[in-house]
């Protein structure tokens, strides 16, 4: 195995050999996935336009559900987590869609975020696995519905080989246990599909010797993105400066100088 690439895919756990992992197995499998994305702190970039918490750090965005071998883990170690208590009908589905074999959670917040007790979402996140047309989890891409808050999904190139790598780990050791969760991401990637078919346009992926490509539409096969800090598309605020001040000001929020530098200082410039 080179050091340039993950690991070759597990085949997925067939419906009837499937199991949920347990708290020992959920010790290993966030023992090993714990490099940060890149070394830099991306909950600066994304704060101001969410009333000065990171956008997937609160459960008004993002409810963290962990598997019941996962909560019952980080709960017996720390006093992080708790149940999330709904305050309206989306909140309510999303306890009611967590079921029996799942605990829609939240933390305490950013400022008591403790990282060897985070969540296998909080440490994925804003990542998806990709399991691509045959079936095979040969990818890693985004959750789209966060690009127009989430700073790294508009600088995904950012993502260090060893992050990427354990990721790819994770994941392939949870496919390789549980059918349902390799089910779950094979229907969000189909959905990845079918929404940027629909507006005709491509997406990016990072394959397993950590080349980024383009999934083109319709089913079109995939392209080689040659310069990613160039190429890859910046979403909705962090297009600009002048539109990253502008949502920070519709948001109630503030931001320095310093800041704006820094949202805009990983990604090459077009021309
Ligand atoms: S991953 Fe995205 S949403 Fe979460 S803190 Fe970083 S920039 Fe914000
Ligand atoms: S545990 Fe940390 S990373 Fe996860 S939601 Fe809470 S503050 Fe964010």
């Amino acid at each position: 195995m080179s050091a340039k690439s993950a690991p070759p895919p597990t085949p997925p756990a067939k419906p009837r050999a499937s199991k949920r992992l347990d708290a020992a197995d959920y010790d290993r499998l966030l023992s090993n996935f714990a490099a940060p994305i890149a070394s830099l702190d991306c909950g600066r970039f994304c704060a101001p336009l969410n009333n000065g918490e990171p956008v997937c750090c609160t459960t008004s965005n993002a409810v963290p559900v962990l598997d019941r071998g996962e909560w019952n883990l980080l709960t017996a170690r720390t006093d992080l987590w708790s149940r999330f208590k709904p305050k309206d009908a989306a909140g309510r589905e999303v306890v009611r869609e967590a079921g029996r074999l799942c605990v829609a959670a939240e933390c305490k917040g950013a400022a008591f975020c403790e990282r060897d007790n985070r969540s296998l979402s909080c440490r994925a996140f804003p990542f998806a696995p990709y399991i691509d047309r045959d079936g095979v989890f040969s990818a890693i891409s985004y959750y789209h519905g966060f690009a127009d808050r989430c700073w790294v999904i508009s600088n995904l190139h950012i993502a260090t080989p060893r992050y990427l790598r354990e990721f790819f780990i994770a994941y392939d050791r949870l496919f390789a246990r549980d059918h349902e969760e390799w089910l779950a991401h094979k229907d969000n990637s189909i959905a990845m599909r079918r929404v940027h078919s629909r507006r005709r346009h491509r997406f990016a992926i990072v394959t397993r010797d950590f080349a980024w490509k383009w999934v083109r539409p319709h089913g079109k096969g995939t392209v080689a993105i040659r310069d990613p800090a160039r190429e890859m598309k910046a979403f909705g605020p962090y297009g600009t400066p002048a539109a990253y001040r502008a949502a920070v000001k519709d948001a109630g929020g503030q931001v320095s100088d310093k800041i704006v530098r820094e949202v805009f200082a990983r990604r090459a410039s077009k021309d």
